[in-house]
């Protein structure tokens, strides 16, 4: 018996001649720097204008965006930066990299987003920034987030990397009062293969960070006289000009990832022994960076297992990521002084979710409901015979 074909999925990422109109736009200005063209200040004012942030500033890629950020915020040697267990490498390494420790703290098991109390109890005098993470684009409890950082007088810095267009209480990620990071990286939901930006609320600090991403150099110099201590992290014109079509078919995508997840995660539910990732009605709009569920109880080689058969089936699973304090990376600079050990005691979420967690590809969700109910018929087989 031959076995039966694979579910197919969209591709990714997606483009048309939007894209191509827009290369070609870029290509023909003869510049191709932004100092020279207008796609990257254009892209600038209309991804700040959708997410209802004063300003936007795109960079090279998101790991710079929450460097640049950190930054100007303030972070670096002898201050600590709060981050969740359960994240990309890049939220912790950012704030490493500047110099800055990253102290990790729990998440909850239900959303996957930084736990509200354990950020209280990790709070010291040394912290700068609380830095939370929208996990697979679902917003975490900023309501909560901002009373706490206010009370505490620290900052906080949205790691909105799978948050493109995500909503909090009608609120786009630019309207919380709070800077926030996002990628542009090839598996994002808008993307140049690479890029990043940073939104921010405050015209001072937009400046300073203006300044820094451009070798501290002001827009206008011909006389060579860098103001502050900077680096190189602008963005190329060609890259603008292919976000700025990214960004206008991200809302239809969105639509129809939100309604696909609504279907696959009742499917998922479903199923014995799978939890999909919750939700919190707060959450208002989710871009679902990612479709992922728990299996609560299994350990991590049965879990890698099952990813590979979803995988061998057609369907784009991946392990979920590691707890970052599980890396070697983790502990080169910038650490906290403690133990893995000791990290994994206080963070038993994130700990077992690392585990036991997989995700799907978003271009899962950009499927037909037909496939997405086979997807689930797959996912039922293998978690059953796993
Ligand atoms: C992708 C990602 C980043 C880093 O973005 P790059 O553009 O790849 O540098 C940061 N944080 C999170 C949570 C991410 O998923």
């Amino acid at each position: 018996m031959s076995p039966r074909p694979g579910p197919t999925f969209p591709d990714w990422p997606q483009f048309d001649d939007t894209e191509r109109r827009a290369l070609d736009r870029a290509l023909t200005q003869g510049q191709w720097w932004r100092m020279g063209g207008s796609e990257v200040e254009s892209f600038e004012r209309e991804f700040a204008g959708y997410h209802g942030a004063r300003h936007a500033l795109a960079v090279t890629n998101g790991t710079h965006a929450l460097e640049l950020a950190l930054q100007v915020m303030g972070a670096g040697p002898g201050s600590e930066v709060i981050v969740p267990a359960f994240t990309f490498i890049s939220s912790s390494q950012a704030a490493q990299r500047i110099g800055a420790v990253a102290v990790p703290v729990d998440v909850d098991p239900d959303t996957y987003n930084i736990d509200v109390e354990a950020t209280a109890a990790a709070i010291t005098p040394k912290t700068r920034v609380i830095m939370p993470v929208h996990m697979a684009g679902l917003m975490a409890d900023m309501d909560a987030l901002d009373k706490l950082a206010s009370d505490a007088g620290v900052r906080i810095l949205q790691d909105a990397a799978h948050a493109h267009g995500a909503r909090w209480q009608g609120k786009g990620v630019g309207e919380l009062d709070s800077v926030a990071a996002f990628s542009f990286q090839n598996g994002k939901l808008m993307t140049a293969g690479e890029g990043g930006a940073v939104l921010f609320p405050d015209t001072d600090e937009y400046e300073k960070a203006f300044l820094h991403h451009s070798c501290g150099r002001p827009r206008t110099d011909r006389r060579y006289h860098h103001q502050v201590a900077g680096t190189n992290m602008r963005m190329n014109e060609f890259s603008a000009a292919v976000l700025r079509a990214q960004l206008s078919r991200l809302d239809g995508q969105i639509e129809v990832r939100e309604q696909r997840w609504k279907f696959l995660s009742t499917q998922l539910a479903d199923i014995p022994g799978v939890r999909p990732q919750g939700g919190d009605s707060r959450a208002d709009r989710n871009p679902h960076y990612m479709a992922m569920f728990r299996l609560p109880g299994w350990t991590e080689e049965r879990r890698n297992l099952l990813v590979d058969r979803l995988v061998d089936a057609g369907i784009p699973a991946f392990a979920a990521f590691r707890a970052i304090y599980r890396t070697n990376a983790f502990w080169e600079m910038g650490a906290p002084e403690t133990s893995v050990d000791e990290l994994a005691r206080r963070c038993p979420n994130a700990d077992a979710i690392s585990a036991d967690c997989v995700w799907l590809h978003h271009r899962t969700l950009l499927a037909s409901e037909q496939v997405l109910g086979d997807t689930a018929a797959i996912v039922a087989d293998l978690v059953a015979a796993g």
